[in-house]
């Protein structure tokens, strides 16, 4: 059983991922460069997944600065990226580690905030293509790394706009209904099966450059900082959460 205060304030201890193998994506900036530094000041040896490189190198930098484990990096624009990508991937990770024991879906793209009925029909596929399918593709190949790990936690990122339809969040939204879709099938058939689980967080209003583009008029120092948002994160990628599938849950207290 778990309450969400427990998740929002939980204190993971120093080793907390000690020895893990942890790929996020979307490691260059907000949410993602966050669990990165957090993850591997936790002990785990992080894969930085992104598509500016120039940001990687300054989050490798970072975690190199403060003496934690080497981590390495892995260029990847989920929006052209192809299977034989994600089969490469794969085979380095087995290669290099023998295992991945986490892994962090949290690259994502807002598209326009405009009615469906005028929504850019190039821009809806750019949206799926990157908040969906390119997270469906990369899981389906790491699936067999994933099940070498004892104790393997897969986190889909989803959003309040996921959860309850709200005007003019067009693919935005529809791609995050998608993930809690893809979430609850996904971890329903590997159910009771092995060593992995399939859950899916919602950041929150989080202090980020994609909220600042979804919310311009906002005043971003009254919203939490993606530092804030980690012990959650810590949670479900770490073994106190080996209990959870099939969940979505938040890493803020939702505002009333
Ligand atoms: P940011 O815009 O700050 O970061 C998004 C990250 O995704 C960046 O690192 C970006 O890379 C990467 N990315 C975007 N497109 C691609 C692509 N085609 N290929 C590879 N990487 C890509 O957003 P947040 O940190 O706020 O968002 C992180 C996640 O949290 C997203 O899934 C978002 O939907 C979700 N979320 C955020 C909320 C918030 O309030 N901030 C609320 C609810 C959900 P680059 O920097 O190189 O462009």
């Amino acid at each position: 059983m778990y309450f969400v205060n427990d998740i929002v304030n939980y204190l993971p201890t120093k080793n907390h991922l000690k020895e893990r193998v942890i790929l996020i994506t979307g490691a260059g900036d907000g949410i993602g460069k966050s669990a990165a530094l957090a993850c591997a000041k936790a002990g785990a040896t992080v894969i930085l997944a992104g598509r500016t490189p120039a940001k990687l190198d300054a989050v490798y930098t970072l975690i190199m600065a403060e003496g934690l484990p080497e981590p390495r990096i892995f260029a990847i624009d989920l929006e052209g990226a192809t299977h034989d990508d994600y089969v490469n991937l794969a085979a380095t990770i087995d290669q290099q580690f023998g295992r991945l024991d986490g892994l962090l879906h949290n690259a994502g793209t807002l598209g326009q905030r405009t009615p469906l009925s005028n929504y850019s029909v190039e821009l809806w596929n750019k949206v799926m293509q990157v908040n969906l399918t390119a997270q469906f593709q990369m899981t389906q190949c790491l699936m067999a790394v994933l099940e070498k790990s004892a104790d393997a936690s897969v986190l889909f990122t989803t959003s309040g706009v996921g959860r309850a339809g709200r005007a003019f969040w067009g693919a935005y939204a529809v791609s995050k209904f998608a993930i809690e879709g893809m979430v609850q099938t996904w971890a329903s058939e590997i159910e009771g099966l092995g060593s992995v689980r399939i859950n899916a967080i919602n950041p929150g209003a989080t202090r980020t450059n994609m909220r600042a583009q979804a919310f311009p008029a906002e005043n971003p120092y009254d919203l939490a900082t993606a530092e804030d948002i980690m012990p959650a994160y810590l949670y479900l990628l770490g073994p106190d959460s080996k209990h959870i599938n099939g969940q979505s849950l938040d890493a803020q207290i939702r505002k009333p």
